[in-house]
């Protein structure tokens, strides 16, 4: 062992020591994926070296071929993973191997419960990694010297997976990382070359560099060991340059793990190869699970990126749109030049008609999972649905496609979830409906019951309930879907157009013609508070109804705007009273000025109320209806 120098000793951050934690004590029935994570590590730093070398020749030192090499030791109860990679310096190996880089970590551990069944699957969500040395190691060895320093400037990192490491100086006389891991008292199972061999093929086959094990050669008695011979075990090709139909699906989803850094398998996947004026190779997969931080302005986001077969970027993020930003995958280009930079790829003509043909890919992609397999679909749009209502207004071209692929609550049951689409609500439409109806608000359970469904349940006619934040400024980027417009069933004069018969009309005229004297009585009675006062077609129940104007903000819309400090302009809703209600035969029948003017606006509040607002002035709704109340019991 040569000298070590420098040598010091290092806490892990603190997320760190949660993560080891967590990932020894949930991930025990499935260890041997360790080695699945090495590899992966190692191939991207073999990835690293081959795009760097392109512009620095001299980084490869003579070695061109790149490769990883796992050993073992039976005896020393060791396993050994060696890469002749980029490698690591001192310092990248303190930052790399102490601290996690991900933006949100601190939050995402916030979530961990202690419950290991439950963490085990959000630690799915955040990938393993290198720490997962530690399922079957009690010390690790990392020795690494990074590909253009000398060999005098080798690192050795070690740690025993608790609280910290250690690092020195050492000489490595060949570039790459070297992972000694030392196997904990009964995992030395792995320890053996068939066991390796197997993980090796089951998890890394698709790894497109040679992965090379020592031929097992029997040692004849009386004779010295012969010198290690290496055979490669996994078909070292990349996997998207093979054709689709001699790809296993295991395969395509160990290569998901791997370009993905996820621990799960992909709901889906699309693999194309494109010739003629564009020639690249693409392979897109669509994760099952949120990744924790979806909703951060820094996650990463985007595909790998090759030219000709070499890694050129990860996360190129220039060819999908942001509310695609979910998608894995590779990119493989035969157009591009090698030194293509993020800058280039922003404004080059053909990165726009490849992210436009990849993006229809994955809408493709998810139009087929929604049709073939409702079930992934619906657990897709219960961790992405929401990014997807992102893409009307982001990509105003395929603003019908993604439409489709939207899925919402309705009144049609299934208690809130979000599983009805456009079409299956156009399919069940009532007979001469060309509208689609829609109502927003704050919680499902304040929807549902809005007094504004009310003329829409006697009726029979569905209503999606759009709940969620983005919901209100979606629906302002969507117009029509099939022809038919939506409407928002709390905004404007509700027009049922051919659903309500000739008769239903005339009669609502006849009705609204002979409340023309309650109608100025009640706007001199609510004066400011309202822009207009109506008669309503939309009740049955309820006394009164606060309807938007047509073109003003809704309340999400206000309440975001607000949120963010902007200033809103002010709106006053129309009021609509239901003539046939009891409360509102009483008001008309009132001869007192003063109780027409408390019930009229006990009325007014009591609406505000039921749209799920808040009362401008509390204290003298209570005065009013207090007021009501002793004189009835008198
Ligand atoms: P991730 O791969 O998701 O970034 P890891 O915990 O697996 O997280 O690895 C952390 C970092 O350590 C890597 O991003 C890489 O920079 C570095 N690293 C790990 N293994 C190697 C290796 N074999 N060669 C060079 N660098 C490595």
């Amino acid at each position: 062992m040569s000298v070590e120098t420098q040598k010091e000793t290092l806490g892990f951050q603190t997320e760190v020591k949660q993560l080891l934690h967590l990932m020894i004590h949930s991930l025990y029935s499935n260890k041997e994926i360790f080695l699945r994570e090495l590899i992966s590590n190692a191939s991207d730093a073999v990835d690293k070296l081959r795009f760097e070398a392109l512009s620095k020749p001299e980084l490869l030192e003579g070695g061109a071929e790149l490769k990883i090499r796992v050993s073992f030791d039976k005896d020393a109860k060791t396993v050994t993973l060696e890469d002749n990679g980029i490698g690591m310096s001192r310092e990248e190996a303190i930052t790399h191997l102490g601290t996690i880089a991900k933006s949100g970590t601190a939050d995402f551990m916030k979530h961990l419960s202690g419950d290991q069944k439950k963490d085990s699957h959000l630690i799915g969500q955040f990938g393993v990694g290198f720490y997962s040395a530690f399922i079957v190691a009690d010390k690790v060895d990392v020795f690494s010297r990074r590909a253009g320093d000398a060999a005098s400037e080798g690192v050795h990192w070690s740690s025993k997976g608790e609280g910290d490491f250690e690092v020195a100086t050492v000489e490595k006389a060949e570039r790459g990382t070297r992972i000694v891991l030392h196997l904990k008292s009964g995992e030395d199972e792995f320890a053996d070359g068939w066991r390796l061999r197997n993980i090796i093929k089951k998890y890394s086959d698709h790894i497109a560099l040679p992965i090379e094990l020592p031929k097992e050669v029997a040692a004849v008695e009386g004779e010295e060991q012969p010198a290690v011979e290496w055979e490669t075990v996994n078909r070292a090709s990349a996997l998207w340059t093979r054709p689709r139909t001699e790809v296993k699906d295991e395969e395509y989803q160990e290569f998901y793990k791997h370009v993905a850094h996820d621990f799960e398998n992909p709901l889906s996947w699309s693999h194309n190869k494109v010739e003629g004026k564009l020639e690249y190779s693409s392979l897109l997969y669509v994760p099952a699970r949120a990744p924790f931080d979806l909703y951060q302005r820094e996650a990463p986001k985007g595909l790998k990126l090759y030219v000709q077969r070499v890694f050129v970027m990860d996360q190129a993020e220039s060819f999908l749109p942001l509310y695609l930003r979910f998608i894995k995958g590779v990119v493989d280009s035969n157009d591009l030049s090698l030194n293509v930079s993020r800058e280039i790829l922003q404004k080059d003509p053909i990165i726009d008609s490849m992210k436009s043909a990849l993006t229809k890919r994955v809408l493709d992609m998810l139009e087929k999972l929604a049709k073939n397999e409702p079930e992934q679909y619906k657990s897709f749009w219960k961790n992405f649905g929401q990014v997807m209502k992102e893409g009307p207004a982001e990509d105003f071209a395929n603003k019908e496609k993604i439409a489709g692929l939207l899925r919402f609550a309705s009144t049609n049951g299934d208690e809130g979830e979000q599983v009805v689409g456009l079409a299956e609500y156009l399919a069940r439409a009532k007979e001469g409906q060309d509208k689609i109806y829609y109502l927003t608000g704050e919680t499902y359970a304040q929807v549902k019951n809005s007094p504004h469904l009310e003329v829409f349940r006697k009726k029979g006619i569905e209503v999606l309930l759009l709940t969620d934040r983005i919901d209100e400024w979606l629906m302002s980027y969507l117009s029509d879907f099939d022809g038919k417009s939506f409407v928002d069933v709390a905004r404007g004069d509700l027009d049922l157009g051919n659903l309500d018969s000739e008769e239903d009309k005339k009669a609502a005229q006849e009705v609204a013609k002979s409340k023309e004297g309650l109608v100025e009585r009640l706007k001199t009675a609510l004066g400011d508070s309202v822009a207009e006062v109506r008669v309503s077609h939309r009740l049955t129940d309820s006394p009164a109804i606060l309807a938007i104007g047509e073109q003003d903000l809704g309340m999400q819309m206000r309440q975001i705007l607000e949120a963010s400090g902007q200033k809103v302009p002010e709106s006053k809703p129309i009021f609509e009273f239901n003539p046939a209600h009891p409360l509102i035969e009483k008001l008309d029948n009132e001869q007192s000025d003063e109780r027409f003017g408390d019930l009229s606006h006990i009325l007014f509040d009591q609406a505000a109320l039921a749209a799920g607002d808040s009362l401008k002035d509390p204290a003298a709704y209570v005065r009013r209806l207090n007021k009501l109340l002793v004189e009835l019991s008198v």
